[in-house]
């Protein structure tokens, strides 16, 4: 929901013209608000030739397995981001070895950068935010149906998972490291 008040000065705000578009802006102190997509990072974690999936505890997509990650904090980079997200979320310690891919689509708030890495300590343990960890044998990736009654934020995260996971459920994971 769009705020109504001055995050800075606490007057109501008005809408207009601000750097090529109309958003809400403080007629008092010049405070802008600007709405932009949320970074996300996540992982294609290898481990002996297996993937780590965690089985979601939250929305969007609760209760299917996806790579594990989250949102960047304002005092990290992406990719500790994604580091210190796995150790918490699946109880593993991790090392980044590439890019896998950037996805993003208009009205979704977020944008996801995805990395592959892989295992340098610890056991799978699902944290607060996953409901499961396990690996999983390349061509052997869970079966996951669409979601039924999704948002567009479902749809959209359904189909990127089904970008990033596409080798590694036919049984050829291309590029991952060991
Ligand atoms: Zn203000």
């Amino acid at each position: 929901m769009a705020p109504r008040f001055c995050a800075d000065c606490g007057q109501l705000l008005v809408h207009g013209p601000v750097a090529g578009r109309t958003r809400p802006h403080c007629p008092a102190c010049g405070h802008v608000v600007f709405h932009n997509p949320v970074p996300v990072g996540l992982a294609l974690v290898k481990h002996a030739g297996q993937l780590l999936l965690v089985r979601r505890g939250q929305p969007p997509l609760q209760g299917y397995w996806a790579p594990p990650g989250g949102h960047v904090e304002i005092d990290e980079s992406v990719e500790a981001a994604i580091v210190r997200e796995i150790e918490e979320e699946a109880g593993v310690e991790v090392v980044l070895d590439g890019l896998a891919g950037v996805y993003s689509q208009e009205h979704v708030g977020v944008m996801i950068v995805a990395y592959r890495g892989h295992v340098v300590g610890g056991e799978p343990k699902a944290g607060e935010d996953a409901a499961a960890v396990d690996y999983f044998e390349p061509g052997k990736l869970p079966d996951q149906p669409p979601p039924a009654a999704g948002t567009v934020v479902d749809a959209w995260f359904y189909g990127v998972l089904n970008h990033l996971l596409a080798p590694w459920k036919e049984g050829v994971p291309c590029g991952a490291l060991s």
